[in-house]
């Protein structure tokens, strides 16, 4: 390795430039030097890294005394394991491009590919039943998802180092290869595009600055949701990277089939089975709802299939106050095994209808063999 050369010959300026200097002096440098301008131009790169290095240290008033009164040895341990730290770097590349960034015609975002991206947002599948919809509930899911590492703190280095600023590319995630007139840009291999490379990962972590983690979350289902409906938790998704936010959680709702009722928008309905006689004659009867009983006057001449229904014992509405109706569909049991008195008494009734209705079922044979008559004239 050459020996280092003095900060002030490689920014080329005085011992006792301000920082106003020092800065313009380094910016001037940057642009001539900078990789984007100077892809796989080795000289060009360290040269660009020398007047970095410099600047980095110049522009810290602590460095640049210490550096001025023991020259390169007097920052050993300041500057990390492989002499410049080249954790700043980024910082300092802001900070002197930061108000011109498109000088070379690359935009922010294509430059800083290791910039905070946002956690994946996640999908929860949950089940719920019928009760749950009747009276709401709060209940607690476990999400597996990826957090910030505690150890790290997200950055995936092992506690006392830092991410650096890939060397390869520069922090740009990508690398630009020149043959003749084409330039190509592709992913750097060293970062995989993330643009800082971590030389001691974390060991919690393996360096990734997320760890799998189940999280108990707490989720208001409230009344009335229904299937297909989706509670969205804000921030309650994956982790970010480098400072990102956290995605979202979506917790999708499925109800579940209920034994004995069926959901028809906000009206439930169940079937309730009588006798006929109750049919005919009229009763009321107990009909059990989500949470207890109610009671149902069924009128007389009640019909198999008959919907009856009671107010405002169906699903409470999901946005307003109020409940659908409870819908109850009417089956008439046609008795059997039946006793010789219960028989006679069905015969008796039945001829009492037979001659009530004679007549008006000879009608109804006269109106269609009459219309059967006409049909077979014309
Ligand atoms: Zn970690
Ligand atoms: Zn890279």
């Amino acid at each position: 390795m050459a020996p280092k050369r003095d900060y002030y010959e490689v920014l080329n300026v005085s011992r006792n430039a301000g920082e106003d200097e020092i800065k313009k002096a380094y910016r001037k440098l940057a642009i001539k030097y900078h990789p984007d301008k100077n892809p796989d131009n080795n000289e060009a790169e360290e040269k660009f890294k020398e007047a970095t290095e410099a600047y980095e240290v110049l522009r810290d008033s602590e460095k640049r005394s210490r550096y001025d009164q023991f020259g390169h040895a007097g920052l050993e341990g300041m500057m990390g394991a492989g002499g410049f730290d080249f954790g700043n770097f980024e910082d300092i590349v802001g900070d002197i491009f930061g108000d011109f960034g498109d000088i070379f015609g690359v935009g922010g975002s294509s430059r800083r590919q290791g910039g905070p991206k946002r956690g994946r947002s996640l999908q929860y599948d949950l089940q719920i039943s019928l009760e749950d919809v009747m009276l709401g509930k709060a209940l607690t899911i476990d999400v597996p998802r990826l957090e910030t590492c505690q150890t790290c703190h997200g950055t995936g280095a092992e506690v006392g180092s830092k991410p650096e600023t890939c060397p390869e590319c520069f922090g740009r995630g990508q690398v630009t290869r020149t043959q003749g007139f084409f330039s190509m840009s592709r992913t750097c291999p060293r970062c995989q595009g993330n643009g800082r490379v971590i030389p001691n990962p974390c060991n919690e972590c393996s360096g990734q600055g997320l760890v799998r983690k189940v999280r108990q979350i707490k989720v208001h289902i409230p009344k009335g949701i229904d299937t297909g409906a989706k509670i969205q938790m804000r921030s309650e998704g994956e982790a970010g990277v480098n400072g990102g936010p956290p995605g979202d959680l979506f917790v999708m709702i499925r109800v579940a089939p209920h034994e004995f009722f069926v959901r028809e928008n906000n009206d439930l309905v169940t079937r309730a089975k009588i006798s006929f006689p109750q049919a005919a004659l009229g009763t009321t009867i107990e009909i059990p709802t989500i949470d207890g009983t109610t009671k149902l006057t069924v009128p007389s001449g009640t019909q198999f299939g008959a919907r009856l229904r009671i107010p405002n014992k169906g699903v409470p509405y999901y946005n307003h106050y109020g409940s659908g109706d409870l819908i109850v569909e009417i089956q008439v049991e046609t008795p059997t095994n039946l006793t010789e008195p219960e028989k006679e008494l069905l015969e008796a009734f039945g001829r009492a209808r037979d001659e009530g209705e004679d007549e008006e079922r000879s009608g109804f044979f006269d109106k269609l063999f009459h219309r059967h008559d006409d049909h077979d004239e014309s």
